[in-house]
């Protein structure tokens, strides 16, 4: 099968907002091996819109829509899409009836709802009806011969959960066989050298097939199979899986498709029943929030400073002011310090200390922007690495945290090879 996304919004157009339902919808279409080979956004204007479903219904089997479902007048998707499928519209009594019911428990009697909201009411005759449990606009899937439009709202929070409960069943469905994929995460390495290293199985491999995907501070390798059913699709995967494991080692941090590195790191120092404290200058407390980020991140974290005066470094760490004058604040010394700094402080058994130039402005040639120096103190050792990031200050220090929880990762397993 091969779907085709139609984002419906002149917002889009004008960039006010970011397309992430189609970044949403390629990635969730993608894992279920449905082809999506063009994505097209269009504003809200009857004849491209009318004019862009035609040519996506003449390419692909499945017309995926976001947006314009809503009650105003602008709001033209399901019109339109109807239109195509000669399909009339007709009033939905239980459509109807929700609407009410949702204005009802606003405090908005029946007669007082606005003309526009009845609009949502009006269903395409013989459209299946997808629940919005998230709003008042339903979704439809619309069928005609081989042929599918499905509709979903435009807002994320409508969309997905839409997506996730009502389309996905349904494709599950329409599509022989199975998909079965596999996420492999990795840290420490680059995404070149981790491709150079599988090239033979990126190039060759059919069923199941292995793509690599850069994040930040990340390779990903999504490994998908094809099958009759999930058990023959998980057994294809799993020599893949295991040879990613023979090359990569412990660079992989997980295979599971929801879990971040944050997480995977709270459930290493819960199982070790340790916890970290963070003292950061560059990073303004990126590490801090990603940390706790992820819910029960209190089992193990004490606390976060953020130390960007030399003062404060001295007065709250204890790094000693002799080691600031004598190898500038941004070094590997004031690093370990307040790496060191942190966990005496707080009484945490794992401590990090981030120093570094985030730019634009501040760096030389000795100490140029993008050099960061990340200590990290677990158990009996302190290590401090230096670090040149390049690109713009959000960047660098979106790389400086990351590489914090990499380093903080790898001295957690070292430590646990050494006891
Ligand atoms: P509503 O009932 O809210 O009018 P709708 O289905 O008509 O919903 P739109 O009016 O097109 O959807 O968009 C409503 C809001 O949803 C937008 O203002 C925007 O915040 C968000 N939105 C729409 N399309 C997208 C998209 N492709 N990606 C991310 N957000 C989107
Ligand atoms: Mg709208």
């Amino acid at each position: 099968m091969t779907a085709e996304i139609l984002s419906v919004g002149t917002e889009l157009l004008l960039g006010n907002i970011v397309n992430t339902n189609a970044c949403y919808l390629s990635e969730k279409l993608a894992s279920l091996g449905i082809g999506v080979y063009v994505q097209t956004t269009v504003g809200d204007n009857a004849d491209r819109l009318r004019e862009a479903i035609r040519l996506a219904l003449s390419r692909a089997d499945l017309v995926v829509m976001t947006g314009g479902l809503g009650p105003t007048p602008d709001d033209l998707s399901k019109e339109i899409a109807a239109e195509c499928f000669g399909m009339e519209l007709e009033e939905d009594p239980a459509v109807r009836e929700q609407i009410a019911a949702y204005f009802q428990r606003r405090g908005t009697a029946p007669d007082q709802v606005p003309d526009n909201n009845w609009k949502q009411a009006l269903v395409p005759r013989g459209a299946k009806i997808l629940a919005n449990p998230n709003g008042t606009a339903p979704g439809f899937l619309l069928e005609k011969g081989n042929k599918a439009i499905l509709l979903l709202p435009g807002p994320p929070a409508e969309c997905k959960p839409m997506f996730e409960n009502e389309a996905i069943p349904w494709l599950k469905q329409k599509q022989p066989g199975v998909f079965y994929s596999v996420m492999v995460r990795m840290v420490g390495i680059g995404e070149s050298a981790a491709a150079a290293r599988i090239r033979d199985l990126i190039e060759n491999s059919v069923n199941p097939t292995v793509a690599p995907y850069a994040k930040p501070g990340e390779v990903h390798i999504r490994v998908t199979a094809a099958a009759a059913d999930e058990a023959e699709a998980k057994s294809l995967t799993e020599p893949v899986v295991n040879r990613l494991y023979e090359e990569f080692g412990s660079h992989i941090y997980t295979t599971d498709e929801s879990e971040t590195l944050e997480q995977n790191i709270i459930g290493m120092l819960r199982e070790r029943g340790m916890t970290v404290a963070t003292a950061e200058s560059c990073t303004g407390g990126k590490i801090a929030a990603r940390i706790t980020d992820v819910p029960g991140a209190s089992d193990v974290f004490r606390e976060g400073y953020i130390t960007y005066a030399n003062d404060v470094k001295s007065r709250l760490l204890g790094v000693r002011e002799e080691s600031i004058r004598r190898c500038g604040v941004v070094s590997e010394q004031v690093a370990r310090e307040m790496a060191e700094g942190v966990r005496r402080a707080s009484g945490a058994e794992a401590g990090i200390g981030v120093t570094g130039i985030a730019g634009p402005g501040g760096g030389s040639e000795q100490k140029p922007v993008g050099l960061v120096y990340i200590g990290c103190s677990v158990g009996t050792r302190t290590v401090a690495k230096r670090f040149c990031f390049s690109g713009n200050r959000a960047l660098v220090r979106t790389n400086a945290a990351q590489q914090a929880l990499v380093l903080l990762r790898q001295m957690l397993l070292e430590e646990t090879e050494n006891m």
